[in-house]
């Protein structure tokens, strides 16, 4: 409302102006027959007055205490969000669901699709790949019992934001990327909103991270159509690792594979769906 009454007395104003010019430029004319470039002149100072107008100013270029606004606004849905996704749905890892209150999930996802960060579904990050729902992304964190002191390596960086959320709650975070436009918004991302714990790295992430092994726990983004034994191998004794597994077209489950001494103990979780796991070859 009071926005429809802002532009309706700043239009009012603009026409106003425009008449009292329009009615000299034409009272000049009139002494001065034959005055050819008294429509440009008046074109020139209407689009002049238009762009000058408090009215755009107002509303097209950011003030100062805007952002301020958003970030108030973005963290209200976020609250929404932990409340409605996560809690009441059965979330209940206490460092979880303060991970999931603390990452600004607005500033992993493309600028224009900012104002839907918070819905309940995943979403388009570009190049033909998603960032995963909220409720995935904190139902595959709970499932690692993620606690400080963690190494946790991650693949599928995407936008960053799973790699945030774990690097919310433990000290380290590994996480690699297949495609490198994607890994460096990711890693930018991670670096903009202070993650300084955590790691990216461009290249296929079905052999895992060596230099850094073993890991506490494996986050795997993306769906493969077989458990990599390398990040099995990566795993700590004790460790577990969360990956999808199934084909791009067809069911896929998630699966949580436990590293017991020599053993590995993989138990089917849930159907979901996501991005296929892509191998080098194949880019
Ligand atoms: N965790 C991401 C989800 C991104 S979607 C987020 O929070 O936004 C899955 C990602 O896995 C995609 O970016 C895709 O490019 C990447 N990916 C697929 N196969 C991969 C592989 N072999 N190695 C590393 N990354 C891979």
């Amino acid at each position: 409302m009071t926005l429809l009454f802002v532009l309706v007395t700043e239009t009012q104003n603009i026409a106003y102006y425009t008449m009292n010019i329009y009615k000299s430029v034409t009272h000049y004319n009139n002494h001065k027959k034959g005055f050819s470039s008294e429509r440009c002149i008046l074109a020139a100072i209407i689009i002049l007055l238009f762009l000058t107008s408090p009215f755009m100013s107002r509303y097209v270029s950011a003030r100062p205490g805007d952002e301020v606004r958003d970030e108030d606004r973005f963290a209200s849905l976020r609250e929404q969000m932990v409340q409605q996704q996560i809690k009441a749905r059965g979330i209940n890892d206490p460092a979880t669901i303060e991970a999931m209150r603390n990452v600004p999930r607005h500033r992993f996802v493309p600028t224009a699709r900012q104002r839907q960060a918070y819905n309940d579904g995943p979403m388009p990050i570009g190049h033909g790949q998603t960032i995963s729902q909220p409720y995935i992304v904190a139902y595959m964190t709970q499932l690692i019992n993620p606690e400080p002191g963690m190494k946790v390596l991650e693949i599928g960086t995407g936008s960053g934001y799973q790699a945030a959320v774990l690097a919310e709650i433990t000290d380290e975070v590994y996480t690699i990327e297949i495609i490198e436009e994607l890994g460096k918004w990711g890693e930018g991302n991670l670096r903009d909103a202070g993650y300084d714990n955590v790691r990216v790295k461009l290249a296929d992430g079905y052999y895992g991270w060596e230099e850094h092994a073993p890991f506490d726990a494996i986050v795997v983004t993306a769906a493969a159509d077989h458990i990599p034994p390398p990040l099995v191998e990566q795993l700590k004794d004790g460790g577990s690792m969360i990956i999808p597994v199934g084909s791009a077209f067809r069911t896929q489950n998630l699966m949580l594979v436990e590293k017991q001494g020599d053993e590995t103990v993989t138990r089917s979780l849930i159907p979901v769906r996501f991005v296929p796991f892509t191998r080098a070859e194949d880019q």
